[in-house]
């Protein structure tokens, strides 16, 4: 483990194209629960159940309940060693990219900025009629309206179901293609398309690499599989960078 940590270590500090993919994993260390097993669970309901149009277009007032629970959850907690490994990364290698599924921000507070919050954010709203949205830390009345409209505001994240936010699959797609290393943390490999990104990573010739404290579906497509908690592997693999 120590050794490949050192391999992809090396294989960093050569590199010049990196793209990272993300997972809730990487906010675990800072305590926000990731969607499966039992910490998923929000009164009863799946995660999966609330983070869809059609729930929330039954019960919007439940809905929003639950994304208010995760904003003031996700803005009591703070970024972690990995999150700030990351920033850290990004200034050392010259064309890089991180592409997130998490909408905590985490990321963003960390310091990231070559950044792709693909399945949007906690922090983003949204008309659910016109064309108003904005970035909100503020807290929330329990059915927020929209202030141009006055029509019902929603949470600027892609939920089940719905398609990504337009450019951001092209944008991603075009850096995958040309990496050199292709990282995968903290992610269960479930949710597509993120899920299959390692693999056009590898048809275009990239080194993949996984961190995860779990095997998932892509372990063992993976060049490197490095095991343990994002949070001690990532400042590990970033000490030195670009001092070589
Ligand atoms: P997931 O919950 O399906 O999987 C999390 C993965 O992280 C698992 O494979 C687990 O083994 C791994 N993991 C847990 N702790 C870790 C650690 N300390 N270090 C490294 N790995 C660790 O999450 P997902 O794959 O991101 O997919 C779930 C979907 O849910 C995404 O689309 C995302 O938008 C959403 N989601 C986001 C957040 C967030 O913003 N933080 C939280 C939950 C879910
Ligand atoms: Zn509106």
């Amino acid at each position: 483990m120590q050794a490949d940590i050192e391999m992809v270590k090396a294989l960093l500090d050569g590199s010049k194209r990196v793209v990272v993919l993300t997972g809730a994993g990487v906010s675990a260390e800072s305590g926000v629960p990731t969607f499966r097993g039992v910490d998923g669970l929000w009164k009863n309901y799946r995660a999966e159940d609330l983070a869809r149009p059609d729930a929330f277009e039954a019960h919007p007032e439940l809905v929003w309940e639950f994304y208010n629970w995760r904003r003031e959850l996700v803005g009591d907690c703070q970024p972690n060693p990995a999150h700030y490994a990351l920033v850290e990364m990004e200034k050392q290698i010259s064309n890089f990219l991180l592409i997130t599924q998490n909408v905590d921000g985490l990321h963003a507070r960390a310091g990231s900025r070559k950044l792709i919050e693909m399945h949007g954010s906690l922090w983003q709203l949204k008309c659910t009629t016109c064309t108003h949205a904005r970035e909100d830390f503020s807290e929330l009345p329990p059915l927020p309206e929209c202030p141009v409209c006055g029509h019902l505001l929603r949470p600027g994240v892609v939920w089940f179901g719905e398609p990504l936010i337009p450019g951001v699959l092209k944008v991603s797609i075009d850096q995958i293609n040309k990496a050199d290393v292709f990282l995968s943390i903290g992610t269960s490999s479930l949710v597509q398309p993120a899920a299959s990104f390692y693999q056009l990573a590898k048809d275009h010739g990239a080194i993949t690499v996984e961190i995860n404290i779990e095997p998932t579906p892509n372990t063992g497509f993976m060049d490197f599989a490095l095991h343990g908690k994002a949070g001690d592997i990532l400042p590990e693999l970033v000490t030195g960078l670009g001092e070589f």
